[in-house]
């Protein structure tokens, strides 16, 4: 039995993932943090604990997908979960044309077959439970065709087909699955290596604002599910 409510949250160590952990404790659950980078997975979990809930972290590469379902059963253990999001991915830009396979292969791996293992590794605990919310994190690429952000846009548009498809496959066990597709968030993930951007930062939702939706579609009475959302910066669409 678990004592009080648990949210499994991926990409945990920034950005959208950090403030949605955040926003989850001081609502009263225990966090479990995944992300590569434990220094910063650590420094997240003082702060979920200094909102007074329990905190606990992985290292661990989402993009070793074939390992992946049997190290989250593991670690997550017979207790289960009540909610699980699916944050974590990496933005890439490049031609099509030019992108190297393994590029191609790396993005698929962590936007989409790390969703699609780290669901598997949750569901038999929460159909034993006959309940649990799973949020995965789209983007408003998945609707739409940016020159350059061809992988990602496809990674994303797979990623809201898989969301419904688990949806219709699961809500017989009581499992409600949600897609949050947002804008351009002004995060990290537009200073890493695999992204050229260039843009006026200041016109972009915060972090704060994504993780906020992220909690209010978790918060919904279980009878209702939301099924999908998309958040856009007020300023307009980049
Ligand atoms: P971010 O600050 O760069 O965070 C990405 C997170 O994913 C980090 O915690 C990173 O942790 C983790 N991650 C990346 N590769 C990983 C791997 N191989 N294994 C484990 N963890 C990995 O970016 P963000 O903007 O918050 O992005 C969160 C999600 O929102 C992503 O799915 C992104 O596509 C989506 N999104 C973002 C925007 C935007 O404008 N920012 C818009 C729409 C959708 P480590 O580096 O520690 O592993």
């Amino acid at each position: 039995m678990t004592t009080s409510q648990r949210a499994l949250i991926t990409g945990a160590s920034s950005g959208i993932g950090r403030a949605t952990a955040l926003a989850l404790a001081d609502v009263g659950y225990d966090i479990l943090l995944v992300a590569r980078d434990r220094t910063k997975l650590g420094s997240v979990a003082a702060e979920v604990e200094t909102r007074g809930r329990n905190a606990t972290l992985l290292s661990l590469d989402l993009s070793q997908v074939s390992t992946l379902q049997e190290t989250l059963k593991a670690w997550i253990g017979d207790d289960g979960l009540d909610v699980l999001v699916n944050n974590a991915g990496i933005g890439y830009t490049g031609r099509l044309s030019d992108m190297p396979l393994a590029d191609w292969q790396q993005v698929m791996d962590i936007n989409l077959g790390s969703v699609f293992e780290c669901t598997r590794a949750v569901l038999p605990t929460m159909r034993k439970a006959g309940s649990g919310t799973i949020v995965n994190i789209a983007s408003v690429a998945a609707y739409n065709a940016f020159p350059d952000w061809g992988a990602y846009g496809v990674s994303k548009a797979a990623l809201v087909s898989l969301s419904k498809a688990f949806a219709a496959e699961e809500r017989q066990h009581g499992i409600r699955v949600s897609v949050v597709s947002p804008g351009a968030v002004n995060t990290p993930i537009w200073d890493t290596e695999t992204v050229d951007a260039d843009f006026d930062k200041s016109k972009m939702m915060t972090a704060e604002m994504v993780a906020q939706a992220i909690a209010n579609v978790i918060l919904m009475p279980q009878a209702a599910v939301v099924e999908e959302i998309t958040l856009l910066p007020n300023a307009g669409t980049f």
